[in-house]
């Protein structure tokens, strides 16, 4: 295989290995096939064609539907030192016509255009003069009817494969079920086309479902650990969004709502906000997220029940595309099934959206591991449990409940199954309710019965009684409860049912915070560092009017606080850290990370590198080798030793002032006449015991560093 992906995969993007497929589908591109790749959200599919565009000679024209996304995209190919431009209204005609000349001379790599924009006829006249190296559709799914978001001008791309047969054509999408799939290939005219489909297991995103009580509670304490991060809040109405924006605000947190009901320039606004980390928190409608390129989102929340299982996903796939760890918590309550089915039922396709939702609600009250479903839903067979969901951290355990259940199947009868659930949980806590009375309800035997049971608590048995089918909702009754078969047979004692006990007082959406260590003081160091190098890359963001992961992604921010490079070359060992950002911000970084490594309290030895630091940090301030010796409590030899390091980390490069030529001369010699240079020994006797070992060290890098050796 050819070997210069990968070299331009560190070149450019300072990444060592491909994620799983992007090599292949790279390598289909650059023999000129057709490709069709399925990839989730944040599995990295634009390297896939970014790596051929830059190989390749000519222009790569990649078909985006939204412009926030191409601005994105172009800004963080330009921060990687590769030249690429967008096309759009925004654009002056001047400007335009510099990117035409600069693609006629084939030193642009990569254009973006709109669908639109590249249909039209000048476009095509001009793209018709150049060499084009390839195309590539981004969002593909919107070329297909049965996709969720069909796009008309989509529809016309089939003019790329009668207008240039011969050039590539690389389609992408993250979701597309088996017809979409099918035809995107049949209406680009790519029969012949290579498909790619990843795996759609996101491992970094931890699921979690909690029942939806006490919501807001909940949701605070979630944010909390999550200091400093970004997230979205999904609601499924554009007035609890403002409502729970505006709490949130009142209680001291940064957040901004956002909707389809607001103007466009101020959703963009709060997007820009959102994408700049001038806002952490958005709470939004599902109207928020598409085309959100943010790699360094740490948890989505889901304030009600989603309606079906794609959009959730999708949702929750915004998170973590850093692949780091990123925290989903799903709030599931019965009053949005409620609305859910409403919404359903008076849509187009009432029956298809009715059993989607039916999935989505098996999935918030499974009691086995739930990326197994998900994945199962999406025709992937997951052969472990997951280890990071509530059920497998937190498995749910269950005990016989025959006899709660007869108390409430009971309660049913005895109302002639014309009540819903609110009404029977009053029953059988013998609430006080004045309707309670009016209706004679404290007459009945069972009134009462369960009063040593919570309100909660009744919901969560009655929601699973449910589940097992021992009871139904009319929908086409105002949702009043009957019993089933199953259930008279529980009722008359013919079978025994299990259910999972409620979670415990006070257990709420903090099972990440109770398994959560205390903190090592290397830990504390290495987040204290992190922040420091997170308001270093806001500055430089602002400052060139760039998102902050355009600068660097939080991954490569938290691998320098771990590893603190603090020369050249460590820093470019860096994931992200590509020949373009190193020379751009990469003196910066280092110098910060120098600073704090010399100033920092922490007495830890384990910390890398700082000890070195200190060292240089008092010989830049002037001090002699004993001076130094002495402040830090140390022998000499110790300080020779660390100024040896620091000559081969390039952070000294005149070592004149400790060890003269006439003495690394001699050095040298010793090294001719022993043949040896590491073991210090043998060559201290052979100069007679004349230089000393410390300095012996610092003349060894030297002649290391300098290539004299
Ligand atoms: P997608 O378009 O599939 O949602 P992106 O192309 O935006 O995903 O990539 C998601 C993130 O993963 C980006 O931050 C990208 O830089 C990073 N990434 C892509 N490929 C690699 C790789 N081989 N190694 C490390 N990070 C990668
Ligand atoms: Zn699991």
């Amino acid at each position: 295989m050819d070997s210069k992906p990968l070299s331009i995969l560190k070149k450019h993007f300072g990444y060592d290995t491909f994620r799983p497929g992007q090599e292949n589908i790279i390598q289909s591109v650059l023999k000129q096939k057709d490709s069709l790749v399925i990839m989730p959200t944040g599995g990295g599919k634009s390297i896939c064609f970014q790596i051929p565009a830059i190989i390749l000679e000519g222009t790569f024209v990649v078909i985006s539907p939204l412009i926030a996304l191409m601005k994105d995209q172009v800004e963080s190919l330009r921060a990687n030192g590769i030249d690429a431009a967008y096309i759009n209204s925004t654009l002056s005609s001047e400007e335009e016509k510099e990117l035409i000349i600069k693609m006629r001379d084939e030193k642009l790599k990569l254009l973006y255009l709109s669908p639109e924009k590249l249909l039209s006829e000048s476009m095509i006249r001009i793209l018709k003069e150049i060499n084009v190296s390839g195309f590539a559709i981004d969002e593909a799914h919107c070329i297909s009817v049965w996709g969720h978001d069909f796009r008309e001008e989509y529809s016309k791309l089939n003019i790329l494969k009668t207008q240039w047969p011969n050039v590539p054509v690389i389609a992408l999408t993250a979701t597309a079920d088996k017809i979409t799939r099918r035809d995107i290939i049949k209406q680009l005219h790519i029969d012949e086309a290579n498909v790619f489909i990843s795996s759609f297991n996101r491992p970094n995103l931890s699921l979690q479902v909690q029942p939806g009580q006490k919501v807001y509670r909940q949701v605070k304490s979630i944010v909390d650990r999550h200091k400093n991060e970004s997230g979205i809040i999904y609601c499924l109405s554009r007035k609890s969004c403002e409502e729970v924006a505006l709490k949130l605000g009142r209680d001291g947190y940064k957040a901004a709502y956002y909707h389809a009901g607001m103007e466009t320039a101020k959703r963009t606004k709060v997007q820009e906000d959102f994408i700049k980390d001038n806002v952490p928190i958005i709470v939004a409608t599902i109207a928020f997220g598409m085309g959100i390129d943010k790699s360094n989102i740490r948890f989505v929340i889901h304030y009600n029940l989603p309606k079906n299982i794609e959009g959730y996903y999708q949702e929750i796939g915004r998170g973590g595309r850093d692949g780091l760890p990123c925290e989903t918590v799903l709030f599931y309550s019965f009053r949005d099934i409620m609305i859910l089915r409403d919404f359903a039922e008076g849509s187009k396709q009432a029956e298809l959206q009715l059993a989607k939702l039916k999935r989505i609600q098996q999935y918030a009250e499974a009691e086995v591991c739930r990326r197994k479903i998900l994945m199962a839903y999406f025709g992937e067979d997951l052969k472990q449990d997951c280890g990071n969901c509530d059920v497998c951290l937190n498995p749910p355990e269950s005990k016989d409940a025959t006899i709660t259940i007869q108390m409430a199947l009971s309660a049913l009868k005895r109302l002639k199954e014309k009540i819903g659930i609110g009404v029977l949980i009053d029953v059988l806590r013998g609430s006080q309710k004045s309707y309670l009375f009016e209706q004679g309800y404290n007459q009945i035997k069972t009134y009462g019965v369960g009063k040593d049971i919570s309100y909660e608590d009744w919901q969560h048995y009655i929601l699973q009684m449910l589940h097992h089918g021992l009871i139904e909702i009319a929908y086409d009754q105002k949702h009043v409860l009957k019993i089933t078969d199953a259930g008279s047979d529980v009722l008359f004692g013919k079978r025994k049912v299990n259910l999972v006990l409620p979670y415990e007082k006070g257990h709420e959406a903090h099972l990440y915070l109770k398994t959560e260590p205390q903190k090592t003081k290397k830990q504390e160091f290495e987040e204290a560092l992190f922040d420091i190098l997170r308001v270093l890359r806001k500055q430089i963001a602002d400052s060139k009017g760039v998102p902050p992961y355009v600068v660097f992604p939080d991954n490569s921010l938290k691998e320098m606080a771990a590893e603190h490079p603090v020369s050249i070359e460590e820093m470019a060992e860096i994931s992200g850290v590509g020949e373009f950002k190193l020379a751009e911000y990469g003196t910066v970084f280092i110098n910060e990370i120098q600073n704090y490594l010399a100033k920092s309290e922490v007495q830890n030895t384990s910390i890398k590198g700082k000890t070195y630091i200190q060292t240089l940090h008092l010989i830049k301030e002037g001090n002699s080798i004993s001076e130094i010796a002495k402040a830090r409590n140390i022998h000499e030899t110790t300080v020779y030793s660390h100024i040896a390091y620091l000559v081969e980390k390039h952070l000294i490069t005149d070592v004149n002032e400790y060890v003269t030529i006439e003495e690394i001369n001699q050095i040298r010699g010793a090294v001719e006449a022993t043949g040896q240079n590491t073991i210090l020994r043998p060559i201290f006797d052979h100069l007679d015991e004349k230089i000393d070992f410390g300095k012996i060290r610092l003349g060894l890098s030297f002649l290391k560093t300098s290539g004299n050796q």
